[in-house]
């Protein structure tokens, strides 16, 4: 095993250890992208329908793909929500999709771990394009716990993923050459949309009181959301099956939510429950009233064919849910007033109940 194999087999074991408590997560992220690849029938299928076979690896991507191929293309998602990415391994008709596309997409920086080497051996027969290739070194993050690699989860920051947009759109162009300008003119449209949404999510985060400003979460996919929107974010993953350092963890995550009067923490896929209930009580012993301020989406959209299952729609549902549990001022609603989910908790009006 080389380093990199070590760090995922850490990663893939720890990750597995909370597999229990990623239920809420899974209930939540309902099958994103599943739908077009139930609606193939065989490899036949593809020849009686002009359309190239473009395949993505996750939600996030292929939202984006579809946003810019428009009908040009059929777009097929291999990773459903609720799916982890990190953990996902390639299944039989997962592999076939990879062998019949005509172009495949995926994040890269190593988030689809288990699909690497399908990945590799692809490249050598099609085009097979890591969307955040387009990135510049000082737009990737490379936190401790990723010891020495960059964290993937670059989609958590709208304005470093619309830099993934122009790497899908010249991909397609590239294989569709004949519809340039009209790839071009749905990359402008969504250009403008994201860094509408971008606007958004940073204010909204801003209007939260700069002490409560503060994420707590167990997953370690909102660094990028982090740094982007000036919140602190603390992550319980890690100390879950700890008992002991858990404990001075928890302990010292408890004084941190009384002294700052911080009124929620956050659900996602993999915090434990037990951690959760137990900074709730801890605070509750000291006098200070901490709630669940709702279930984010981290590394996978929503329910196909809801706002939410779109990306604009994931990060609108999860900023909003943020701001309003942490007693800033976004609209119930979202950006676009198309948020359906009773995620956007009631505002804390101080932050404590
Ligand atoms: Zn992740």
């Amino acid at each position: 095993m080389d380093k990199t194999d070590q760090y995922w087999m850490s990663r893939l074991l720890r990750e597995a250890a909370n597999q229990g408590t990623r239920c809420a997560c899974v209930a939540l992220c309902v099958l994103a992208l599943i739908v077009p690849a139930c609606s193939r029938t065989d490899a036949g299928a593809a020849s009686a329908s002009a359309k190239p076979r473009v395949v993505c690896t996750v939600g996030m991507i292929g939202d984006i793909v579809r946003r810019i191929a428009g009908e040009r293309a059929e777009v097929i998602g291999l990773i459903g929500s609720g799916v982890d990415p990190h953990l996902y391994k390639p299944t039989r008709n997962d592999l076939v999709l990879l062998q019949e596309a005509d172009l495949v997409f995926y994040n890269g920086l190593l988030l689809e771990g288990r699909m690497s080497d399908s990945l590799v051996r692809l490249a050598r027969e099609k085009p097979v394009v890591a969307v955040t290739e387009g990135l510049e070194r000082e737009n990737l993050l490379e936190p401790p716990e990723f010891a020495g690699h960059f964290d993937p989860h670059v989609w958590m920051d709208v304005s470093a993923w619309s830099k993934a947009a122009p790497v899908i759109a010249s991909a397609l162009t590239k294989l569709l050459p004949a519809h340039r300008a009209e790839f071009e003119a749905r990359l402008g449209e969504l250009q403008q949309e994201l860094s509408s949404l971008h606007a958004y999510v940073t204010s909204a985060i801003a209007s939260i009181p700069a002490e409560q400003r503060v994420l707590v979460t167990a997953h370690d996919a909102f660094n990028y959301f982090g740094r982007a929107y000036g919140i602190r974010v603390i992550g319980i993953q890690g100390i879950s099956t700890e008992s002991e350092a858990g404990l001075n963890d928890i302990n010292r995550l408890v004084d941190m939510l009384v002294e700052q009067r911080i009124g929620a923490v956050f659900v996602e896929s993999s915090v434990s429950d037990k951690n959760v209930q137990a900074l709730i009580e801890g605070a509750a012993s000291r006098g200070h009233s901490v709630r669940i301020g709702g279930t984010l989406f981290s590394d996978a959209m929503g329910m196909e064919g809801t706002y939410e299952g779109t990306y604009i729609g994931m990060i609108d549902h999860n900023a909003t849910t943020i701001a309003r549990a942490l007693g800033g001022s976004a609209p119930p609603q979202g950006a676009n007033g198309k948020l359906s989910l009773p995620a956007a908790a009631a505002p804390a009006s101080q932050g404590v109940r």
